[in-house]
């Protein structure tokens, strides 16, 4: 039974007030304590106090004109769900603390594997560790011993070979930002690594080349999520050839952070490889992560409350957006594109003046910017479903005229 005498682990004692904060915004944040109090203020006041700088001092991610990064808004559910989640706090490494995550998080692999051609999988705090995890298997479970990958591959993925004793080989890019196959030797005692959207210019390396390696990884942390769209699918062509593949969940499939998708073609062998057990733990811990959270639970709520099709249009609406803003900046003197976009990174930059120039113009969270070949380029990611293209363009005619 649920006990009440204290109040700080009730659900009674200051929500409705939280949510109220959620909806007015306050933006006159006052000094935080300069050391832990000794004391604690209470509840209440806490929020007070934090308000105006967790909401009013955040990047609005769902502003009208924010294109910058791969960080999406997020759908209410999945702000009800965390909550839920964060309340109950259960532990996916003990199937007995987290009766319904469990079911929760195999439900979610169980629907969204068999778009990329992949029949199992985990959940993990970002694509980031869900490369870790795939390179850590094509080690242990192929004995690979080099990685091979382009040179506009994630950092994640030098990271990741550094951390498992791999030999990490760069391959050149060829002019549309993918892996120059011709410059590709012997792979087929390796791991190669092809990007899905790469970070840069949202790029899709030749999946072509899945499968001709001793263990082919897919990094589609940013892109993977086109695979649901019947518009898109035939980009990431191939992907099932993939031993591995990376999808980043608080990227394009707009959930909360930390979540994020590892997924094998065979997940028995996979997980026979990453796999520890411990004499407490009733059941196998697969994969890097100990205690983890059911960051399935907010992807499970906006799998049901939008399905496939609500999910794809949002994902749509954005590569329109992108596409819509290319042809925009194409047609515009005093603009160089660097292409149409693939994956919705859309690289431009200015010729009438330095890039950093402009960039400092606009506002804060419109674009970001990118290094290619040593030259800086303004970028941009539709991962905003609630974006203004046409704002932004005004915007930019504004500050190129
Ligand atoms: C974002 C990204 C990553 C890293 O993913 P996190 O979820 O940030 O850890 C890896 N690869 C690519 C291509 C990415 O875009």
């Amino acid at each position: 039974m649920r006990s009440n005498k204290d109040q700080s682990f009730s659900p009674n004692a200051g929500l409705e007030y939280a949510i109220n904060l959620l909806r007015q915004v306050t933006f006159d944040p006052q000094h935080l304590p300069r050391k832990c109090p000794n004391s604690g203020l209470g509840e209440l006041e806490t929020m007070e106090l934090l308000a105006p700088h967790i909401l009013g001092r955040a990047a609005r991610l769902d502003r009208s004109d924010a294109l910058a990064h791969m960080d999406p808004p997020t759908p209410w559910i999945t702000w009800v769900t965390a909550l839920w989640n964060a309340s109950l706090n259960q532990n996916l490494l003990h199937p007995a603390t987290s009766p319904f995550a469990l079911e929760a998080e195999k439900l979610v692999i169980d629907w969204l594997t068999p778009f990329f051609g992949m029949h199992g999988g985990h959940l993990c705090s970002g694509s980031t560790l869900a490369n870790l995890t795939s390179l850590w298997a094509a080690r242990d479970a192929a004995g690979i011993k080099r990685v091979v990958a382009s040179k506009a591959s994630h950092l994640s993925i030098k990271k990741a070979a550094r951390i498992l004793g791999l030999t990490y080989e760069e391959i050149p890019t060829n002019s549309k930002g993918q892996i120059d196959a011709e410059q590709l030797n012997n792979i087929s005692d390796a791991c190669l690594v092809l990007t899905a959207g790469t970070t840069a210019t949202g790029s899709i390396d030749s999946l072509k080349l899945a499968g001709q390696a001793k263990w082919t990884h897919v990094d589609a942390a940013w892109a993977g999520p086109l695979c649901l769209s019947p518009s898109h699918a035939h980009l990431l062509e191939g992907i099932e050839k993939a031993d591995s593949v990376a999808v980043s969940a608080h990227k394009w499939f707009f959930q909360p952070k930390d979540s994020a998708l590892v997924m094998f073609r065979e997940p028995k062998k996979a997980n026979t490889a990453i796999s520890f057990g411990g004499g407490y733990l009733t059941s196998a811990n697969i994969g890097v992560q100990g205690s983890r959270g059911a960051a399935a639970i907010p992807l499970l709520a906006t799998l049901i409350a939008w399905g496939i099709e609500g999910l794809v249009e949002r994902i749509d609406r954005t590569m329109s957006m992108a596409t819509k803003l290319a042809e925009k900046l194409s047609e515009k003197e005093g603009i160089a594109l660097w292409a149409m976009p693939t994956t919705g990174v859309t690289v431009f930059r200015p010729l009438t003046c330095r890039t950093e120039e402009l960039h400092k113009r606009l506002p804060e969270g419109m674009f970001s910017s990118c290094l290619l070949d040593g030259e800086t380029w303004l970028r941009s990611v539709a991962a905003n479903p609630l974006a203004d293209i046409d704002e932004i363009i005004s915007t930019i005619n504004d500050e190129i005229n």
